[in-house]
């Protein structure tokens, strides 16, 4: 009976197939002033090319401080609005952000990337190509330093649509990354039908290498094969100096993660490249 109290509670909408939180309306209707208000930020995380130890570029995240429950992370917001037209206005706004940052960087002669992730919804119609497009109009870049990340699972979801958008998005020079690599059980020779530049492997297979040999022996496979197709391998997660160990011994390509640095905001990104300068010079 307490539970069913508890239900009331909270469930303002449901029907046979479906439940609807009220809390969830409140997320997306607020999320939606938020998108208007400009009031999403960017933060940026590097991606370390193993072989130069040098940032090779970002990935772009974003972070939304709710004024009353504070910090709601994307893993909350994005399920959510992916199920509505909010998902199409996010990615735009997230595309048009990086596009600005790619273009004071060429200005200032920084060669970096920029990644944008992007969700299965965003590849059913042709809008956002028509605004990269568009941006690409408005704003000087290199179109190469733009890449678009989209997961495993979404090109699961619906293989045919996701061909044909990355074939078009990689026919304007854009580079393609298969994110969470290695949780969506589809298989390497499967997704070299696709044309991608970058697997991802998923963080929790980094964390786990330290102690679980068939978890080492699948990224190795990973690595390997995705070599062998013609494409470089980014490990996520790489949280300690014994998991990228690990990765240099497995040669793979690229490493995010905690140890080289947490995503940071716009400010923060400009003095951390500064000071990798600096670095290197010295
Ligand atoms: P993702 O694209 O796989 O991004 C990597 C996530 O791992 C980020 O979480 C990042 O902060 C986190 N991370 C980075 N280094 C480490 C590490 O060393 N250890 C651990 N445990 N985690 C690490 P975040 O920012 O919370 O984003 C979560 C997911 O939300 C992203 O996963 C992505 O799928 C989605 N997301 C974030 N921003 C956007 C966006 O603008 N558009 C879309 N469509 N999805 C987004
Ligand atoms: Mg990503
Ligand atoms: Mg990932
Ligand atoms: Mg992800």
């Amino acid at each position: 009976e307490k539970a069913m109290e508890k239900g009331k509670d909270y469930i303002i909408y449901s029907n046979n197939q479906d439940t609807f939180h009220k809390e969830n309306f409140k997320i997306l209707w607020d999320f939606q002033k938020a998108l208007e208000r400009k009031e999403l930020q960017i933060h940026y995380q590097p991606k370390i090319n193993l072989k130069t130890s040098e940032c090779e570029g970002f990935e772009a995240l974003t972070r939304w401080k709710h004024p009353e429950k504070g910090y709601i992370s994307p893993m909350v917001f994005i399920p959510l609005i992916e199920n509505t037209t909010l998902i199409q206005d996010l990615t735009k706004f997230v595309i048009e952000e990086a596009f600005k940052k790619l273009s004071i960087w060429k200005c200032e002669g920084i060669d970096k990337s920029i990644a944008v992730n992007i969700s299965s919804n965003n590849m059913e119609d042709d809008s956002i190509i028509l605004h990269i497009e568009n941006l690409l109009k408005k704003y000087d870049i290199d179109i190469d330093n733009f890449q678009i990340e989209i997961t495993e699972s979404a090109v699961i979801k619906d293989f045919d649509t996701a061909l044909s958008f990355l074939n078009n998005v990689r026919s304007k020079g854009i580079k393609v990354a298969i994110d969470d690599f290695g949780t969506g059980y589809s298989s390497l020779n499967y997704l070299n039908l696709l044309p991608v530049d970058y697997i991802k492997v998923d963080h929790k297979f980094a964390k786990e290498s330290l102690r679980n040999v068939k978890k080492t022996k699948i990224i190795e496979h990973i690595i390997t094969l995705s070599h062998d197709l013609d494409m470089k391998v980014v490990v996520e997660g790489v949280e300690n100096e014994d998991i990228l160990a690990n990765m240099y011994k497995m040669e793979a390509d690229f490493a995010q993660g905690y140890y080289f640095s947490r995503p940071m905001p716009e400010e923060e990104m400009n003095e951390w490249l500064n000071s990798q300068k600096n670095s290197l010079a010295t």
